[in-house]
């Protein structure tokens, strides 16, 4: 359960970050529904989950299927559906459980795992949202497709039953400036849409450097500790 208290703090946290959400649209002159938030519940229990959705905050994202799926599954059971972002880095023999219950996937990387998310999509009857994770700096220890192959896997998904090509995601690499990065991120989004011009979408920010975000044109940002504070250390 839930305590009172902790209900009060999340309120309070959600609150509080949408009003920097706006502030940093408004700076960017942008208006605050061209955003959206999605709080990144990983690490932090279902029930944290589930008083965010009775809050009213309906995307929620998550970086792990060993972590997410049950926890998709617990509040389904609670009668609770948000809309799930899978943003983690992902196998692809996870590919047919993520899509049993996310209707975002933001990592999607490679022509295999595009593939396998496909196929796992048709196998639920379900259409998966996909964006092309991007990496920035090329290393791609951490998940991203390097700049150079965008357009190619970006084609590969547009031709994908099950999936809808929405946009791109990435992660400021460590180091970079935030501006630096998410102006790249901006070239990446429009070599993207000159394969599907539809695929408008720009994941960017994180609780770090969302403002940075926001004024690069982020369509949606994805945040855990402004709302959910601290997380344990990852063994
Ligand atoms: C954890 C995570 C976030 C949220 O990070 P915070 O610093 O807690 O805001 C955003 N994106 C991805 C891919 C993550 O793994």
């Amino acid at each position: 359960m839930t305590t009172r208290s902790r209900r009060d703090q999340l309120r309070d946290n959600l609150n509080r970050t949408r009003e920097d959400l706006a502030d940093a649209c408004a700076d960017a002159g942008r208006t605050p529904d061209a955003v959206r938030l999605i709080v990144v519940t990983k690490t932090f229990p279902a029930a944290d989950a589930a008083a965010l959705v009775e809050l009213g905050q309906t995307d929620l994202g998550e970086n792990r299927d060993q972590e997410a799926a049950p926890k998709a599954a617990e509040l389904a059971a609670a009668g609770l559906e948000p809309v799930w972002h899978f943003v983690g880095q992902l196998q692809r023999n996870k590919a047919k459980s993520v899509a049993a219950y996310a209707h975002w996937v933001h990592s999607v990387d490679r022509a295999p795992l595009a593939n396998a998310l496909s196929a796992a999509a048709n196998a639920h009857g379900r259409n998966l949202n996909a964006l092309i994770q991007v990496s920035l700096d090329g290393d791609t220890a951490r998940g991203g497709t390097p700049v150079p192959e965008l357009e190619a896997l970006a084609a590969v998904i547009a031709a994908a039953p099950g999936l809808t090509l929405k946009g791109v995601m990435a992660v400021a690499p460590l180091g970079w400036e935030p501006a630096k990065a998410f102006a790249l991120l901006t070239e990446c989004s429009e070599a993207v849409q000159r394969v599907d011009p539809a695929a408008v979408e720009v994941s960017a920010g994180m609780s770090g450097d969302y403002r940075a975000a926001v004024r690069a044109g982020a369509t949606m940002v994805r945040l855990g500790r402004n709302v959910l504070g601290e997380r344990e250390p990852m063994a």
